[in-house]
Parts: structure tokens; sequence; C-alpha cells
């Protein structure tokens, strides 16, 4: 089943096709350029763009969507679960994440909001029971921000000295697709909060992986050297990190 979805012209003014394709139920936005590489990616929003040479032939292009079915399904997976997980409603019961461990949500009604962990298995927020989810969700980062400074200010020191590297401070924000970044010039760096939920190994790795930055801009084979030596067990955490947010570059 092939539809048409739009038509465009490019910037000399040759006719360029995008189309939509349903490919073994993947329903796919077929981009065409000049470029001989092909490039299949997957999109947050379940959304599935391919963009291939420009004269590619429809069958080898099915083929090659055939041939990812498996990788596909994967990604697509990945990123329902991410939404999944994204739509919380901050009610009792609720599964939370802090530090690699699962807790039970219990929301009690107060007119101080704030959350505590009350012992190894549940968080209580306490807050008004007429808030709303978005300040209820605000309250809940502003707790993993809080949990996180915590760790990042026991972390970063002690691997500023092992690497030798000095940063200017760092600041924690809601990130969509990386778990930090930094400033090479400004030597700051950025963390994403959502990093409060993951163990310390994993947290300690993205504080090596953006100080590393400072010695090396790219991710090539120097960079990888670096962080072989530095954290010899990465790509586990590197895979674990990225099973919820996908295509992560680290920076
Ligand atoms: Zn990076």
């Amino acid at each position: 089943m092939m539809n048409l979805k739009w038509m465009k012209f490019s910037i000399c003014g040759r006719i360029q096709e995008d189309i939509n394709i349903l490919i073994n139920g993947f329903d796919i936005d077929i981009q065409r350029k000049k470029d001989k590489n092909i490039n299949l990616r997957v999109y947050p929003n379940l959304d599935i763009r391919a963009s291939v040479p420009e004269n590619m032939e429809m069958s080898s292009i099915k083929r090659m969507i055939i041939s990812k079915e498996e990788w596909l399904n994967e990604r697509l997976k990945k990123y329902e679960e991410q939404i999944r997980l994204t739509k919380r409603k901050y009610i009792s019961g609720e599964d939370h994440y802090l530090n690699g461990k699962r807790y039970i949500l219990k929301v009690v009604d107060s007119n101080t909001p704030s959350i505590k962990k009350e012992n190894a298995k549940s968080l209580v927020m306490y807050v008004r029971k007429s808030s709303s989810i978005e300040n209820k969700e605000k309250l809940m980062n502003s707790f993993y921000k809080e949990q996180l400074s915590l760790k990042i200010n026991k972390y970063l020191p002690e691997l500023e000295s092992i690497i030798k590297v000095k940063s200017n401070g760092y600041s924690i924000r809601k990130m969509k697709n990386k778990w930090g970044s930094c400033n090479r010039e400004m030597k700051t760096l950025i963390f994403n909060v959502d990093l409060a939920q993951k163990k310390d190994a994993e947290i300690k790795y993205v504080i090596i992986h953006e100080l590393l930055h400072f010695i090396e801009k790219n991710h090539n084979e120097h960079f990888r050297e670096l962080m072989e030596f530095y954290c010899p067990k990465w790509e586990q955490y590197h895979s674990s990190l990225n099973k919820i947010l996908n295509d992560n570059k680290m920076c």
C-alpha cells in the first residue's frame, strides 16, 4: 500500500517526493536525498523516517525496511514505554524510581508541599488534595533535583581530581534527549534531572563522560580510550541508561 503524502520543490526547483508508505505494518515517511547514505530513524512520537538516495528503487527500500523489522519493533517498544512512563498521575500506589530503586508513592493531603522517603519502599508526597498533576510533577522534579545534586556534589569533585580536569559548576534540568551536556568554553556541565532515578554507577558514568569532553570534544577513538580507562564498564551503563531515553547522544 502506498499513498502520496506531499510533493515539494527543492531549492533548485526539482520536484522532490516525500511519501508515506506502509511496509509490514510500519507507517514510514520516505525522504529521497542526494546523499548516498540510507538513514532510518524512529522518533519519540513513534514516527519512522527513512532518508534514502534519490534513485533507490522502491523494492530495495522495502527490502531494507523488512530487514530492519526487529530493530524497528525494539525502538517503537522503547518509545511506547517512555510515553507510558512520562504519563504519570502522581497518585497513591504509583511506581516511582529513585537511585535505581522502585518506590511506591503515597500521596498525603497537606498544606506544606514536600516529598520524603518514608522507608526503603515508599515515597510520601505531601501536597494539597486539589493540586494539579502539573504541580505534583514540579514538586517531584524539585525533589529529584535536590536528590541528584547530593550525588553530584559527592562525585563531581572526586572524579575531577581523578581525571585532572576542573569544571566551573553545573546545573540540573529536565532534558528530553540527553542525560548530560557540557560547555567546553565555559567549562560548565548540565545534567538531566531524571538521572536522580538512576543508580550511582550510572550517574558517575554520565559525569565522567561529560568531564572527558573537556579533554576530547568528539566521540572518537581517543574519547573511547579515555572512557575505557576511567570507566571500564561504560558500555553497560550506556545501554542501561538508553533503554528508556532513546537515541541519546550524551552531549
Ligand atoms: Zn558526549
